[in-house]
């Protein structure tokens, strides 16, 4: 199981995101709907990066990215 610090990176939900809910799902801890029909990440001091993944790999159109911190490096 591999942390991933916030201040390396996140995940990131764009606005293609259908409301399936399967990242929320798949990834409970990370992941959550809106009122907007949106899913979104939730701010975290670091993520499993396996749960992740796989909350990505599950998106049906691919809305979910890791985005780089790059304001903490
Ligand atoms: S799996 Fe993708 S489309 Fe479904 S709720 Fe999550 S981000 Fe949205």
């Amino acid at each position: 199981m591999t942390k991933i610090s916030w201040d390396d990176k996140q995940p990131f939900v764009n606005e293609d995101c259908i409301w399936c809910s399967a990242c929320v799902a798949i990834c409970p801890d990370v992941f959550d709907l809106n009122d907007e029909w949106k899913a979104f990440a939730k701010e975290l001091g670091e993520y499993d990066e396996n749960d992740v993944n796989d909350a990505i790999s599950a998106c049906p159109v691919v809305a979910i990215s890791w985005k780089e911190n790059f304001l903490a490096k």
